[in-house]
């Protein structure tokens, strides 16, 4: 039998197991992928388990997963944990209101709204903006791409494809886009790729060209993808440039901020979106920069027509009270749709906006910090570039990928790798903001110590006489 203030209390005992653990072993127990269902009982059966039984297999599970919360893991564009928004995303679940309408989410619409008409302002978008909580980052891009083409051919809603619509976004772009062309009937193969310069950021001359020889084709450009934060430099592309060119071509302009949008956020990192203003839509990711729980993604439209227009659908079994502006299933992607806004409204009331910027520039500093340990130590070569917390680096010139791999298995610490022009590096990224630039430092003697003790790694292949 069960009731919910006894599992509440074990889920409180078995929070403190996984914090304990965090501290002792901040890189989790790895199970072998191909041991994994004899390592641990991850099986269904007829019976109930017995309480004793069941609280510590839910302990194994805890050790054993990978934890993404300590200051040794730099795999992906999240990490770390705000204890306030997990206080909010705990209510979120315990409430369990599904945000379609007013008459069952009551004041979680209003939180929703405020972070939207909030986060509109700070981008700069007029009184007509609106927005909503995508899924993630990948469905803020599909619902971006959605709006453009049904802005560029608005029979499309009801008839379907009829004209030859192209896309554009950079090779440095998150390959959601190449998913979501082939969802929205556009077809993969109508993507262009624009070229990034140097430091990984589209070039603007290389998409008027393409988007001119397109013209001249006789197709239709519609959308253009801009970044801000490419997912492995974190690279910027030139909003304030695209801008000068969608504008020209009358071309529906996104700007996926999943990685790095929440710089809106600071007064000293905003630059580097110069120009948002002038697009038609913009997202970010609260679960990447600002630390909240997974997923918490912001999707901001500049005219709030636009939204409606793609994504409302009568529902008399739904829509039963309050207006449109109340019931915000009348602009999502999903019907039940998960109560994403709470966790980071609990953040940002208990901090405040200037406490987000704080999160921001933090994480900035603590990149600052790794690229001075980088430049200053010659077994080091850095790859990436100012004003980013991805820091690509290889050391030693050791193979990164035999050695994010070592690392893992030998549970040191837990960080990937990424390619740019050729080149294959480690990409440790500085996104908790929870660590301290001791906790940095210590990523890079924890990384020594064990490349020290493991000499057999190999080396980059150099090109060697016979293959040239
Ligand atoms: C992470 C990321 C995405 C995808 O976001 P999800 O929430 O993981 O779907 C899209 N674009 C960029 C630039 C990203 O970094």
């Amino acid at each position: 039998m069960s009731d919910i203030t006894s599992d509440l209390a074990l889920f409180n005992e078995l929070v403190e197991v996984l914090l304990n653990e965090e501290k002792s072993n901040p890189v989790a127990e790895r199970i072998d992928s191909d041991k994994l269902y004899d390592s641990i009982d991850l099986s269904l059966n007829d019976s109930a388990m017995v309480d004793g039984d069941f609280k510590s297999l839910l302990r194994d599970v805890l050790v054993t997963t990978p934890k993404t919360a300590t200051n040794l893991f730099f795999n992906q564009l999240f990490g770390g944990r705000q204890s306030k928004a997990i206080l909010g995303d705990l209510l979120a679940v315990m409430l369990n209101n599904s945000m379609y309408t007013y008459k069952v989410a009551g004041p979680q619409v209003g939180i929703e709204q405020e972070i939207i008409r909030q986060s509109c302002e700070m981008v700069g978008y007029g009184p007509e903006s609106n927005g909503t909580f995508p899924t993630g980052g990948s469905m803020s891009n599909y619902m971006a791409l959605v709006m453009a083409r049904d802005a560029k051919d608005p029979d499309c809603k009801s008839a379907g494809m009829s004209k030859q619509l192209v896309i554009y976004t950079s090779k440095e772009s998150h390959y959601s886009n190449s998913k979501n062309a082939s969802f929205a009937g556009i077809g993969r193969d109508n993507i262009r790729y624009i070229e990034a310069d140097s430091k990984g950021r589209m070039i603007p001359e290389k998409l008027e060209a393409q988007i001119k020889e397109d013209l001249n084709d006789g197709l239709i450009p519609t959308y253009v993808n801009a970044t801000a934060g490419t997912t492995v430099l974190g690279a910027f592309d030139p909003v304030d440039k695209i801008a000068d060119i969608t504008e020209k071509y009358n071309i529906w302009l996104h700007v996926d901020g999943a990685y790095c949008g929440s710089v809106i956020f600071s007064s000293k990192y905003k630059h580097l979106i110069a120009g948002v203003e002038r697009s038609n839509s913009f997202s970010y990711n609260a679960h990447k920069m600002l630390g909240t729980p997974l997923t918490c993604s912001i999707l901001l439209v500049k005219d709030k027509k636009q939204l409606h227009y793609s994504f409302n659908n009568e529902a008399d079994y739904l829509y039963q009270t309050d207006g449109d502006d109340f019931n915000l299933g009348k602009t999502s992607f999903q019907c039940g749709r998960r109560n994403d806004a709470l966790k980071f409204w609990t953040l940002w009331k208990s901090i405040g906006t200037i406490g987000l910027k704080q999160i921001i520039d933090h994480q900035f500093a603590l990149a600052d910090v790794a690229l001075e340990y980088i430049r200053s130590n010659p077994d080091y070569k850095l790859y990436s570039f100012d004003d980013s917390i991805s820091i690509c680096f290889n050391f030693k010139n050791i193979d990164p990928m035999a050695l994010c791999t070592a690392l893992y298995e030998h549970q040191i610490t837990v960080v990937g790798f990424g390619s740019f022009l050729g080149d294959t590096f480690v990409r440790f990224v500085t996104i908790n903001a929870n660590n301290t630039k001791q906790d940095i430092l210590n990523f890079f003697k924890v990384l020594e110590t064990f490349v020290e003790k493991a000499p057999n790694l190999n080396k980059i292949k150099e090109a060697t006489p016979e293959l040239i």
